[in-house]
């Protein structure tokens, strides 16, 4: 058994790599900070230069993609995703400090990318170089950090296509992202999906409703039908979606019972008086496993101050859909276009329609026999005295898709966070506690043969 660095070496360590990076506002959704960006991306391959690493700067894709590895000779290499862009931050939007200068307080760290995303990089690069220095570090590394997460990532799947080479090692560790109720947490699926416009006409205008209300179609009141119908349980969307989603197999349903789940910690979070799954289970597969469609737009008629007592001529809806994560989005949207069609030919009402389909994206369960998760899960039953809970994400990690589907190797999702660490809003901090855990898991990762 190897003595690995302590935890103050590793937080102390965390500390100096984290505080001149945060300091750097390289917020990439700011086009008048790109040039921050850029120093971000140097300013991290220069860390790891100085550490010996053999490191380019990606150009051609947006912001420059730092690639940096360290190299010990060792037989198994990892790869390490990041990003180092950040959200906006104003101190005057609420935060208690200077959200570019790294502030300890009530036991957090506080500032801007303090965990999304630099700071959980930064829990990696200062197990890396700790180990580097004292020379255990066991494993070769790949830092891959990109700069454009905080956009969408418009450019990565092209960039991960020409650079697959580079990252076709053993494994692919992504820390992004929230602990599931702050216990050690391996995602392993996320939903794909795609968002719809749908537009009608009714009237060639709108129309006095005292005069013509019964008398000719209100376009609102013809979009209500058809949105009834969408949501029809047997014959609506989301049966046509659901058609042929493989069920859930008996390991996938063990992890869904063990989440935690409480009906009255989301109606807390949420405000609601209802909340639809009664179980752990219910709960699991609906977030993560099948697919779901929400109106997230519904517009028609006058909306200003007052009333204007007219028949609209238009209305117009616009639908988030997620899908399974091993549905295809092609066949989907296809299906979702068939069900619109039909919608329509049962409607004589609608005069003309309009309907747009907008980045449809391929969700991606990851195959759980691979000897890293395993090593994953003990590594986190020694560092937290648990193993992992495993959960099925309702929302989508491209990056994570694009690394299943290109590069082809396993990958480890885990973040590392903590819940309430104010992800994109004032005030985001990292527990230290759980920094703690992190730092203990990555030592370990890296530090083990
Ligand atoms: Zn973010």
């Amino acid at each position: 058994m190897v003595t690995l660095p302590s935890q103050a070496q590793l937080l102390a360590r965390w500390r100096s790599i984290a505080e001149p990076w945060i300091a750097i506002p390289s917020v990439s959704t700011d086009p008048a900070l790109q040039p921050e960006c850029r120093q971000a991306a140097e300013w991290v391959a220069q860390l790891l230069r100085a550490h010996d690493a053999e490191v380019r700067l990606v150009e051609g894709y947006g912001n420059p993609i730092v690639v940096g590895r360290i190299d010990v000779g060792a037989p198994t290499t990892f790869v390490v995703y990041g990003h180092y862009d950040v959200q906006p931050a104003r101190q005057d939007e609420g935060w208690e400090s200077d959200p570019f200068i790294l502030t300890e307080r009530d036991g957090r760290f506080i500032a801007r990318g303090v965990m999304d995303n630099k700071g959980q990089v930064t829990i990696h690069l200062a197990a890396v170089l700790a180990l580097k220095e004292a020379g255990q570090l066991r494993h070769n590394v790949a830092f891959f950090l990109e700069g454009d997460e905080e956009t969408g990532s418009p450019h990565l799947e092209e960039a991960i296509q020409q650079l697959a080479d580079a990252l076709r090692h053993d494994a692919i560790i992504v820390s992004d992202g929230i602990r599931e109720q702050n216990l050690p947490t391996m995602e392993m699926s996320f939903r794909g999906g795609f968002n719809a416009r749908i537009a009608i006409r009714t009237l060639a205008s709108d129309q006095h409703s005292g005069m013509m209300a019964r008398v000719v179609p209100n376009a609102p009141e013809v979009l209500m039908r058809l949105l009834q119908e969408a949501f029809h349980p047997r014959e609506g969307l989301l049966p046509l979606l659901q058609e042929g989603v493989p069920p859930i197999d008996a390991e996938v349903q063990e992890d869904l019972a063990m989440l935690p789940f409480s009906a009255e910690a989301i109606r807390d979070a949420t405000g609601a008086r209802v909340v639809y799954p009664t179980d752990a289970l219910s709960y699991g597969r609906l977030v993560g496993l099948e697919p779901a469609v929400a109106i997230t737009t519904l517009k028609a008629g006058y909306l200003g101050e007052g009333f204007r007592n007219a028949l609209a001529a238009q209305a117009e809806v616009k639908l988030n859909v997620r899908l399974a994560p091993t549905q295809d989005p092609a066949e989907a949207v296809r299906r979702f276009e068939e069900w619109w069609q039909r919608a329509l030919a049962a409607t004589p009402e609608v005069v003309a329609s309009e309907v747009e389909v907008e980045t449809p994206y391929r969700g991606v369960l990851l195959p759980r026999e691979n000897e890293w998760l395993a090593r994953a899960s003990r590594l986190w039953k020694e560092v937290a005295g648990r193993k992992p809970i495993r959960t099925y994400c309702g929302g989508g990690i491209p990056v994570v898709t694009a690394f299943h589907e290109i590069v082809g190797v396993p990958l480890v999702v885990t973040p590392l966070a903590n819940e309430g660490s104010n992800i994109h809003a004032p005030n985001e901090n990292f527990r230290t506690d759980v920094l703690l855990e992190g730092l203990a898991w990555s030592a370990r990762w890296f530090g083990e043969a």
